[in-house]
């Protein structure tokens, strides 16, 4: 084996900084050489089965051979242009076929590089669709519990936590209200009714809170509020940036709702998870605002790798592997497959709130400390899946599947065991 690979452990812990990790106590990172389909290869030959698609972005699998033969192509013809005052192909046909499965009132897209810089550009659009119109509405709308990115805008509009602590004093003021249940709609609607007025939009995460630890609620609440944000003029932000293709069993969470949201935001499974690329899609109605003779309506939003050509072309290819029926069926197995695996969890006596929207499964293991990301099981548990060969990322004691389209009924049936296993051990 080759020297240099061979001590990759030291020399990235000389030089590079992790997300997300307290470096003095994480240990040496797993060199990964190479993947395929739902496996990653160390650099000692060990493969782990990818549960959490390398943080919800793979859905076809690593290496996917058709999408890198596109991208392959892309590259040589060209591998990037500056998007303002210019046009390429890739970024006009995935514009055009992303449209075409969008909810109807979805008329433009905006393209940016990751799920943070399309939320950024949502809630730009939104203050701005307001400024435009003469409208003096600034407040924002959001959910306890949101992650919708790591930039200040983003960070603003999630709920405040550990993460956001040592910049409490700089994130901007945000209305946080509770996630729907049947109990508190009508309450709800009354807190949105009130702040109608001076509220220039709602920003949600439709079905699922990913990075909360994978908490649900169902599609009938939220398209209550949805009606609710429409008849009170407060624009909807649907963060679809986990949600989007397939993860909820259907294309998008849109899908699940009887209302339209105004703008959309997308990243993560956009390119399956090859390269990174953001999108905020609106309304024919948000768009037509900043048309003005008065230059100062425009949107002064960009970024220097907008609608990159060799994204474009990894998005194009994976929406075409997406749309597959076979891909269709694995999207309709794993969630069966799922449903099965979480009536036999629901019985465990370590579980509880075992919760499922599509291909998502997720459950908390009973402890008795509090549910946050810094517990102590998350850790144990995240290594006790590591030796089996399995990457699972608990967040605090929620253990959550999130596998690429790809996985096998058995890979999934082998996962299903170690949970159990691993459930078994710590009884
Ligand atoms: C991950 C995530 C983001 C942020 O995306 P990044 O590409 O990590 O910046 C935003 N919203 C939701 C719902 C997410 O899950």
């Amino acid at each position: 084996m080759n020297t240099l690979i061979q001590n990759l452990r030291e020399r990235d812990q000389a030089v590079n900084w992790h997300p997300y990790t307290q470096m003095k106590t994480a240990g040496e990172a797993i060199p990964i050489v190479s993947g395929k389909g739902v496996y990653l290869y160390d650099d000692e030959g060990n493969k782990y089965i990818d549960a959490v698609s390398s943080w919800w972005v793979t859905l076809h699998g690593h290496a996917h051979p058709f999408i890198a033969e596109r991208v392959f192509q892309q590259l040589n013809t060209l591998e990037q242009v500056i998007f303002a005052g210019f046009t390429h192909e890739p970024a006009v046909r995935l514009s055009e076929n992303l449209l075409q499965l969008l909810p109807d009132n979805q008329g433009k897209i905006f393209y940016s590089d990751n799920g943070s810089t399309a939320v950024e550009a949502a809630l730009k659009m939104c203050v701005q669709y307001a400024y435009n119109k003469g409208q003096k509405k600034t407040k924002i709308l959001a959910f306890k519990n949101a992650y919708h990115g790591d930039t200040f805008g983003a960070m603003s509009v999630s709920g405040r936590s550990v993460w956001t602590k040592p910049f409490g004093s700089m994130l901007f003021d945000v209305i946080f209200i509770d996630t729907p249940a049947r109990e508190n709609l009508e309450d709800l609607k009354i807190q949105i009714r009130n702040m109608a007025s001076e509220t220039a939009c709602f920003i949600y995460e439709p079905l699922v809170q990913g990075a909360a630890g994978m908490l649900m609620y169902t599609a009938d609440d939220l398209s209550e509020l949805m009606k609710c944000c429409r008849e009170s003029g407060i624009l909807m932000v649907q963060d679809e940036v986990f949600t989007g293709f397939g993860r909820t069993g259907k294309l998008f969470a849109a899908d699940h709702l009887s209302e339209m949201p105004d703008i959309m935001c997308f990243s993560k499974g956009l390119t399956g998870g090859t390269m990174p690329m953001g999108i905020t899609s609106c309304s024919q109605d948000i768009f037509n605002a900043f048309l003005s003779d008065d230059k100062y309506k425009t949107l002064f939003h960009g970024h220097s790798f907008t609608a990159n050509p060799l994204a474009c072309t990894a998005a194009l290819a994976s929406m075409e592997l997406l749309l597959n029926e076979d891909t269709q069926a694995a999207i309709n197995r794993i969630g069966e497959q799922h449903s099965g695996f979480a009536s036999v969890l629901a019985r465990h006596q370590n579980v509880e709130n075992v919760r499922q929207t599509g291909t998502i499964l997720a459950f908390d293991f009973k402890t008795n400390e509090n549910t946050s990301y810094f517990n102590e099981i998350g850790k144990i548990l995240y290594e006790k899946f590591l030796r089996r060969g399995i990457i699972m990322r608990p967040l605090g004691n929620s253990m959550y599947l999130v596998p690429p389209y790809c996985i096998t009924s058995d890979e999934l049936n082998f996962i299903y065991q170690k949970i159990l296993e691993v459930l078994k051990e710590d009884a």
